[in-house]
């Protein structure tokens, strides 16, 4: 069994945005806007993930050299890399924690799993940006290595195009054995105005808030993703996992094949708390949590390995 468990852990909670665009490409606001428009709302870090551009710490805070550490906000070195795969179409990745430039192919033409090795190389961890507004397929998925996970949720695809939950996608891979973490990301650009801001984000557990501790946390996959609700312990107990969170109208369980689950507040009412036992052969159970305002709030998976 592996279960990355960010709740027990010691060490703090840190809020974090991990997929943005800015003036370096195709965005509304500066970097240095960017971070004031996150830091203010209470964000402890952030991404800027540029299509194409690697932007690391020194971009910001007036142009000049500076730390990646801004007091009590940090910057992770980001970049989105897009392109064209023969086999899987169109594909976009988001790279968090880059040291170099990438040796990607002119015009875009990278295939995906080049462009995966490309990114891990210069250093960074990988996750495939909003399967389900690319159009990619999870059989198209199945194959690839190196990736840490996925974007189950990516707001500016949902509130622009209607296509921003990409949860199908990721319990097919799960079913099929791939270890893979989720992520809720804004893919914010501004435009027409902050209607793609502040949608979706990670809540990591580190010991510190450096880039070095938030992206060694967010490759153990410990944290947790929200468009919302708050998830609060995630426990097991035997052949019992047990969940707490801020007041929600459903706790899904969701397992591979036919073992999920959903726990339903009574109408009218939510509930903070829901258990679920374990099936027999179970291969991986992930959390999902629904407020009564239609928020969710993502564990991530724990891989049983058919144990149970
Ligand atoms: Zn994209
Ligand atoms: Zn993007």
């Amino acid at each position: 069994m592996h279960f990355a468990d960010p709740f027990s852990l010691p060490g703090c909670w840190f809020k974090g945005a991990l997929h943005i665009h800015s003036t370096a490409s195709d965005g509304e606001l500066t970097p240095d806007e960017v971070v004031d428009w996150y830091r203010s709302r209470g964000y402890h870090f952030l991404a800027l993930t540029d299509h194409g551009v690697l932007l690391t710490a020194s971009f910001f805070s007036g142009g000049g050299a500076v730390s990646s550490e801004v007091g009590d906000f940090i910057a992770l070195s980001g970049i989105e890399v897009g392109g064209t795969d023969p086999q899987t179409g169109l594909y976009h990745l988001v790279g968090l924690g880059l040291n170099g430039p990438l040796g990607l192919r002119e015009g875009g033409g990278t295939p995906l799993q080049e462009a995966i090795n490309e990114v891990r190389t210069a250093g960074g961890l990988v996750f495939l940006a909003h399967p389900y507004w690319t159009g990619q397929m999870s059989r198209d998925l199945l194959e690839l290595e190196g990736c840490c996970g996925l974007e189950v949720y990516n707001g500016g695809c949902e509130v622009l195009d209607g296509r921003g939950f990409s949860n199908v996608h990721w319990d097919d891979l799960l079913a099929a054995g791939r270890r893979l973490w989720g992520l809720a990301v804004d893919d914010a650009h501004w435009w027409p105005g902050p209607e793609d801001a502040d949608l979706g984000w990670v809540w990591v557990k580190a010991p510190a808030l450096t880039q070095e501790a938030i992206l060694s946390a967010l490759e153990q996959g410990l944290f947790y993703s929200s468009s919302g609700p708050q998830i609060e312990s995630l426990r097991l107990q035997g052949k019992r996992l047990w969940v707490s969170c801020s007041p929600v109208v459903a706790i899904d369980f969701i397992g591979d094949q036919h073992s999920s689950r959903r726990v339903l507040a009574p109408p009218g009412e939510t509930v903070t708390a829901g258990s679920y036992r374990l099936k027999k052969r179970q291969r991986c159970v992930r959390v999902a949590c629904q407020d009564a305002q239609g928020y969710w709030a993502w564990s991530n998976p724990i891989f049983l390995d058919g144990m149970v």
